[in-house]
């Protein structure tokens, strides 16, 4: 949705884009829980505009020399106004900065934040509300309107933006004033209904929050407050030196790095303020892993994995690797050369002494220290995902089945990390309808069983009901169910798991006997009772069907592996599985159909009747329709469509007519 401009010489109003203003309605008129979470976020903006800024003075020598390197995000309440205004020296933005940045939210995750709040309306937990971040759109939580001026360190102009939050804003470019950003919000009044108002124009109530939420800040956050002569003082921060005697100067936040400080220390509300401030994300921090080397390659590092996977996961464009830093100083946001790609889902830093503070993406894709410390996270990583999936194994079943399909990719690209990976893996299986961790299937295995098994398909409910499980059924051998398209290529092809040889359930060339389990007593008498059909008649029939269905199928034979369907389809000989073919075509690539083989169950009254009737009279016409109908429904079961779609509806008219004596 385009904005609609009505120009004037200088200031311009613009309705916001559509999804803006939806967000904003949600947000201004669901309760906020946790009201005061817009000062963490526009601080935090405030600190990555001033992370910019410093990092941009590293090369950039007119910015260097231009001074005003005394980085601070400064709090100037002023209660008898009602107001709160919030200034940093940051970067700054030009005029179409603040359009694109701030009159329009086009992040990928905007439209996943719109369900998300949407979803926690309706369930009335607001709480969930309170914990999402939002950004700059926060402020209209605790204002009725905001006024946004800046000037970026290299334009000629500066730019007043402002709005109610009401679906239009007011933009227009002014003299360039010195570099950063100054927002002021003037706040909303306390309505009779709202018990623990917190009025933001009070010094005590900013030092409060900013404390909880804000204090790993690494730029000092500065209170200024108007002298009152008399004035009692309250402590609590750095008094720092203030230029102007009528101003009281007061650094709120203790500034050290969370990074830098002792794990043990750390709450988790701490993480997750800080996962949020680091990240943006709106997501809950579930683990993290926090360590520092020492040696060849020092550094530190804090990795973070949230319960649910960024939206932009599978998005090409999407946001990858972790944010780097020298000594404390951000230096580079998303280096991707710090994780693997199946690693994606992590978030984080590191934090390197070694690295010089000019460092570049080129340098940084070919130096080798960097390539060293990615050897240590992954491990660490993994490493911590197995014992995580252990000891929060609800938690990790709710993150991996989000994150566990790029995870498993880690197969295919570093097969030599099978053993780290095996025990954070999870499977669904024929037992049960929950996840199985491998150390619990392998527990119960049966006796004999000398290899897993598993079935690959599009989805779990037709890979339950498929003919190829029955023979497994019936042993009590469970078998692996697999749907992620990247079990074809990362799973499949390992050559062992766990120390088991892994093998497809469908294999055409399976063997009942050999792959353990014993069947229970009551399948064996069923067994006896069903008596096989006629041994010659049923000859006789697969050997006219090779010849007859010879268009559809490479080859008939009498089943081994089904109890309870007619038929199915196994692969034919030299081709691949199925399952595979089908993964080929969905890749585009081309898979050359391949005819495969029909097995029928010679216990099944359906086969029985068959070979009976080919014995009265081979030329019965029904007869071939009925099995070209076996071929379409095993399609079926497989979870494929029949191969002439009209020529099987009018078979099983047909058929279905003929038995009812039409
Ligand atoms: P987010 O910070 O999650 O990207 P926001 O809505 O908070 O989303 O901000 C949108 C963008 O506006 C930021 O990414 C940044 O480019 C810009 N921005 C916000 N606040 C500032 C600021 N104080 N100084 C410079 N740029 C800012």
């Amino acid at each position: 949705m385009q904005e609609q401009s009505t120009t004037t010489t200088t200031t311009e109003t613009r309705a916001f884009q559509a999804e803006t203003a939806k967000i904003l309605d949600l947000m201004i008129h669901s309760v906020y829980s946790n009201r005061e979470v817009f000062l963490r976020e526009l601080i935090s903006n405030a600190s990555d505009a001033i992370d910019k800024v410093r990092f941009q003075a590293l090369t950039d020598a007119a910015l260097r020399d231009a001074g005003d390197h005394d980085y601070s995000i400064v709090l100037q309440p002023d209660a008898e106004a009602g107001t709160l205004t919030i200034r940093d020296n940051g970067i700054g933005m030009t005029y179409d900065e603040v359009i694109e940045n701030i009159g329009t939210i086009a992040r990928s995750g905007t439209a996943e934040f719109v369900r998300r709040l949407e979803e926690a309306q309706k369930s009335g937990d607001m709480a969930l509300i309170g914990r999402f971040g939002i950004g700059f759109y926060s402020a209209f939580i605790v204002a009725d309107k905001v006024e946004l001026r800046t000037t970026r360190h290299d334009a000629d102009h500066g730019v007043r933006w402002t709005s109610a939050g009401d679906g239009s804003y007011e933009i227009e470019r002014t003299a360039a004033g010195s570099r950063g950003t100054t927002i002021t919000l003037w706040l909303k009044k306390a309505g009779e209904s709202d018990d623990e108002w917190k009025d933001f124009s009070q010094a005590w109530v900013l030092r409060d929050v900013v404390r909880r939420h804000s204090d790993y800040v690494t730029f000092p956050i500065v209170l200024e407050t108007r002298k009152e002569p008399e004035a009692d003082t309250e402590q609590g921060g750095d008094e720092a030196v203030s230029a102007d005697p009528g101003v009281e100067r007061e650094t709120l936040n203790r500034q050290k790095p969370l990074w830098a400080r002792d794990p043990k220390e750390i709450t988790a509300d701490e993480h997750a303020e800080f996962y949020r401030h680091l990240t943006h994300d709106w997501n809950k921090p579930v683990d993290h892993v926090h360590f520092s080397v020492e040696g060849m390659h020092s550094f530190t590092a804090l990795l973070y994995l949230a319960e649910r996977a960024p939206a932009d996961l599978y998005a090409r464009e999407g946001r990858r690797g972790l944010s780097l830093y020298v000594r404390n100083v951000f230096v580079m946001d998303q280096c991707r050369e710090l994780l693997p790609e199946y690693l994606r889902f992590v978030r984080g830093l590191v934090d390197s002494p070694d690295l010089p503070l000019n460092v570049s993406r080129e340098m940084v894709q070919e130096d080798r220290r960097i390539g060293a410390i990615r050897k240590v996270l992954v491990k660490k990583l993994l490493d911590r995902f197995g014992v995580f999936a252990k000891e929060e194994r609800e938690t990790w079943e709710k993150v991996w089945s989000e994150v566990g399909p790029v995870l498993k990719e880690a197969f295919h690209y570093e097969p030599n990390q099978q053993d780290r990976l095996e025990p954070s893996l999870l499977f669904r299986t024929t037992h049960g309808d929950g996840w199985s961790s491998l150390e619990e299937i392998a527990e119960r295995m049966q006796s004999g069983q000398e290899a897993l098994y598993y079935l690959v398909g599009d989805d779990l409910a037709t890979l339950r009901n498929s003919p190829h499980l029955e023979i497994f059924r019936e042993r009590a051998v469970e078998v692996l169910l697999l749907t992620d398209p990247i079990d074809h290529v990362a799973l499949i092809n390992m050559p062992k798991l766990k120390g088991f040889e892994i093998k497809d359930a469908a294999d055409p060339s399976i063997d009942p006997a050999s792959i353990g389990g014993e069947v229970s007593e009551a399948d064996s008498a069923a067994d006896d009772k069903a008596t096989a059909a006629d041994e010659g008649q049923l000859e006789a029939l697969v050997a006219a069907l090779k010849e007859r269905l010879e268009e559809s199928v490479a080859d008939v034979r009498v089943s081994q592996r089904l109890r309870g369907s007619a038929a199915c389809l196994v692969a034919g000989p030299d081709a691949p599985p199925p399952a595979v073919e089908r993964m080929l075509r969905a890749m585009g690539e081309a898979a050359p159909e391949r005819k495969r083989t029909l097995e029928l169950n010679a216990n099944h009254a359906l086969i029985k009747r068959l070979a009976a009737m080919f014995a009265e009279d081979a030329e019965q016409q029904q007869i071939v329709e009925i099995a070209e109908l076996l071929v379409d429904q095993s399609l079926i079961a497989l979870g494929e469509r029949p191969r002439d779609v009209a020529a099987f509806a009018r078979r099983l008219a047909d058929v279905a007519g003929a038995a009812v004596g039409a």
